[in-house]
């Protein structure tokens, strides 16, 4: 017979999940419009009892977001500005309400093609802790979701947390999205810059595109030609389609054409780059 189980310890879980058969729920804002039912079929696991899973902060090797933080948590936590991405990407989910029950994880779990989170966290160099009976792993962000909606995770983990490098938590950041309106909307495409400055010319570029692929990628090609080069308002005049082009592997569908969705994603960069620079030009005013 199908179960609720809401355990508030770690170890319950990992056993339920060990026996196999229960579905992980968190916010259910991807489970629960999934099914198209008035309830969720099978046995659930809510594991948004768990303490030990909230909470989002520094380790001594970065930070660290857990398994059950929500975007609200991500929007009050007090983070660097290299993860203003991430909080911009979170104040543009859904609504107040998706805000405060979704959770980053779930968005990383559910592998859409649109999920907002993933490009940020690629741009942050983040990976994923995964923790079953047997114990904890960890896996980069790139190598866990595999495919369209299709992720590295074994019927017996859990998404624990995520970690983001000391390396990554540099410079500043912008999330910039395309939808058919400004909010409650799926992304058409969405970008992610994190760039990095020093005296004057791009020390490190981190930047990710998503929607425009099966998968968010990272592009590196772009990356490459940023660097070193100056932190001035010409910058995104260095985005060009040869250079993202090769990465991306976009679809046509109701949304958005294939070539309208490279278009953008361009555009989105040259927005991002553009914000970046007018914003350190504004700091050291
Ligand atoms: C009205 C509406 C608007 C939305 N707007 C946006 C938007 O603008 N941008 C966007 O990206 N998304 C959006 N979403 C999708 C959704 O809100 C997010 O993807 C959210 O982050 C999912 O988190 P959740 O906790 O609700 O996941 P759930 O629905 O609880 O779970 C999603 C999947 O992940 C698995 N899972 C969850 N947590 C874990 C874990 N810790 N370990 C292992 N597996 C786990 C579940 O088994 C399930 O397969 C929207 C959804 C709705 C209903």
């Amino acid at each position: 017979m199908a179960a609720y189980h809401r355990p508030d310890r770690m170890e319950d879980a990992l056993g339920l999940l060990a026996k196999g058969g229960v579905t992980i729920a968190a916010g259910c804002t991807d489970l629960f419009p999934a099914t198209e039912a008035r309830s969720l079929p099978g046995s659930v696991l809510d594991i948004t009892g768990i303490k030990a899973l909230r909470g989002i902060g520094p380790t001594s090797f970065g930070f660290r977001i857990g398994g059950a933080a929500t975007w609200s948590d991500v929007i009050a936590a007090d983070l660097p500005p290299a993860f203003d991405m991430l909080k911009e990407a979170a104040r543009e989910v859904g609504s107040r309400q998706i805000q405060n029950a979704g959770t980053i994880a779930g968005n990383l779990c559910n592998a859409s093609p649109a999920a907002d989170g993933v490009p940020c966290l690629l741009a942050l160099d983040a990976a994923v802790e995964l923790t079953s009976i047997q114990g904890t792993r960890t896996v980069p962000l790139k190598a866990f979701i595999t495919g369209a909606r299709q992720t590295a995770l074994a019927r017996d983990e859990m998404l624990s947390a995520i970690h983001v490098p000391q390396s990554a938590v540099q410079g500043r950041s912008r999330f910039v999205k395309l939808g058919a309106r400004r909010y409650l909307v799926i992304s058409i495409t969405m970008v992610a810059a994190r760039v990095e400055v020093e005296g004057g010319r791009v020390k490190q570029a981190a930047l990710a595109v998503g929607a425009c692929g099966p998968v968010a990628t990272r592009l590196s090609q772009l990356e490459d030609a940023l660097m070193g080069q100056g932190f001035d308002p010409a910058l995104p005049g260095i985005v060009t389609e040869a250079l993202i082009a090769p990465a991306l592997d976009p679809i046509g569908d109701i949304r958005a054409d294939a070539p309208y969705r490279s278009h953008a994603a361009g555009e989105l960069l040259r927005r991002a780059l553009a914000n970046l620079v007018a914003a350190e030009r504004e700091l050291s005013a």
